[in-house]
């Protein structure tokens, strides 16, 4: 198989974002790999590779984390890392594509893959400016005051906490006009690059090899092993290989169920006045293309939105300006708050599925080789899924909500 035949190639990312600038987002990594053997093989380095790595090492065994750039570097360093138990896709409109049961199984999975993920973080001792938050969803051209309150009801039935406020409370408490807005609970806020490059040096120091700059081209089953080729000619082989290329998907895999799009988003400068309540909030809107945003620790605001269909847009120099000063006049009228000329702008590529659900699983006609893919605005919290998955089917057990995930 030819060189970038396996895995779709993009720019994932145009403009610097500002995790890029922060410091404790290096990781020591090899430039070759010291066997031509390992138990288990990563491919990719982001957060997806992350988690997926730290919930497969296992003292002992022989692990490989490889990928073509630098770790983090890919779309995890551009995330505005808005970790929601919310997942894009509303619960009542879920419930009407893949049922009741299975849609209220996705959004209690979700829940807990917050709490799992803060456990992970805070058990490692991840500085990673990891926040819990409660999260404001108001009412935009997507759905009004009486959707959000069959949404509401829709999650309390399932278990989830969530509380409609109507439009005086809204005004009252957070000084929004909108006809209405939900409450919940079980999200967080952190800085991606820093969590990444945490979870993986930890990875690392429990045994793992990191390797960067290194391509995988090819991949075979040879027996019960995997082997791989990488675009420097070395032949690699593993029980079990994961590929967790993000937006670059293996090519196999390509689907109608998900497509690549286009999205920006800004950071102001630190120290603007936020609303007080806006440090312990994470704010999203039901329009489409939507806005949201939050605060991080140094007081700045990130925003974000104006999703695209496009798949290449994104790179756009004219756009980039163009569609972040059209996020910076939403904030100013939705909060009321000039938040001054953003300190910075980046886009990138982003992914979509038709459920707002993730693909996960086992990699259709192979054997021992899975994948991890399609995340949306809930990639953080949905990577945390993954690992959870395949940790369960590398182990030789069967995750419950497996199913909801799985492609094919
Ligand atoms: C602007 C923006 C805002 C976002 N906001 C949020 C948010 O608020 N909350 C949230 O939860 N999610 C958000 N997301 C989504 C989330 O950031 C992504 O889902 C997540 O970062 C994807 O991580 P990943 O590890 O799968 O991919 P990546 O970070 O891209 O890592 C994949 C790695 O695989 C490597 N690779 C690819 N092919 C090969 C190959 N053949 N051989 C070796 N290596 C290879 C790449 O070099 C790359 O480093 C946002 C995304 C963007 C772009």
């Amino acid at each position: 198989m030819p060189i970038s035949e396996l895995t779709k190639e993009r720019d994932l990312r145009q403009s610097k974002p500002l995790w890029a600038d922060t410091p404790r987002i290096g990781v020591r990594s090899g430039t070759t790999p010291d066997a031509d053997r390992y138990d288990t093989i990563v491919v990719g380095a982001g957060i997806s590779g992350a988690l997926v790595a730290h919930a497969l090492h296992r003292p002992g065994q022989s692990m490989l984390v490889v990928d073509r750039s630098e770790p983090v570097m890919g779309s995890s360093v551009a995330s505005t890392a808005m970790i929601q138990h919310e997942i894009d896709t509303p619960l009542i409109e879920l419930r009407k594509m893949i049922g009741r049961h299975a849609a209220d199984r996705a959004w209690q999975r979700s829940a807990r893959a917050v709490l799992r993920l803060e456990e992970i973080v805070s058990s490692l001792g991840i500085s990673c400016g990891m926040a819990r938050k409660q999260a404001l969803y108001v009412a935009g051209d997507d759905m009004g005051s009486r959707a959000l309150k069959a949404e509401a009801a829709a999650r309390e039935e399932a278990g989830i906490a969530a509380r409609f406020l109507g439009p005086t409370e809204l005004r009252n408490d957070y000084a929004i006009e909108r006809t209405g807005a939900i409450l919940s609970d079980i999200s967080a806020s952190a800085n991606p690059a820093q969590l990444t490059a945490g979870l993986l040096r930890h990875t690392s120091g429990a045994g793992a090899e990191i390797v960067s700059h290194l391509e995988i081209t090819d991949l075979r089953n040879l027996g019960d092993e995997v082997v791989i080729a990488t675009a420097q000619g070395r032949i690699l082989s593993a029980r079990n290989v994961v590929f967790c290329t993000g937006y670059e998907f293996l090519k196999s895999l390509e689907s109608p169920k998900h497509k690549i799009i286009s999205t920006w988003a800004l950071a102001s400068a630190k120290g603007i006045d936020p609303p007080d309540w806006l440090k312990s909030h994470l704010v999203w809107e039901a329009s489409d293309p939507y806005l949201y945003l939050r605060t991080d620790r140094d007081g700045r605001l990130i925003a974000g939105g104006e999703d695209e269909d496009n798949p290449i847009s994104y790179q756009s120099k004219r756009k980039l300006a163009a569609k972040t000063e059209t996020i910076r006049s939403k904030v100013e009228k939705l909060l009321g708050i000039d938040i001054g000329e953003p300190e910075y702008r980046w886009a990138a590529a982003f992914g979509t599925t038709v459920t707002g659900l993730p693909l996960i699983g086992a990699v259709p006609g192979m054997r021992n080789v899975y994948a991890v893919m399609g995340f949306g605005g809930n990639g953080i919290t949905f990577s945390q899924i993954a690992a959870e998955i395949i940790a369960a089917a590398v182990n030789g057990g069967k995750d419950p909500d497996a199913d909801l995930f799985r492609f094919g």
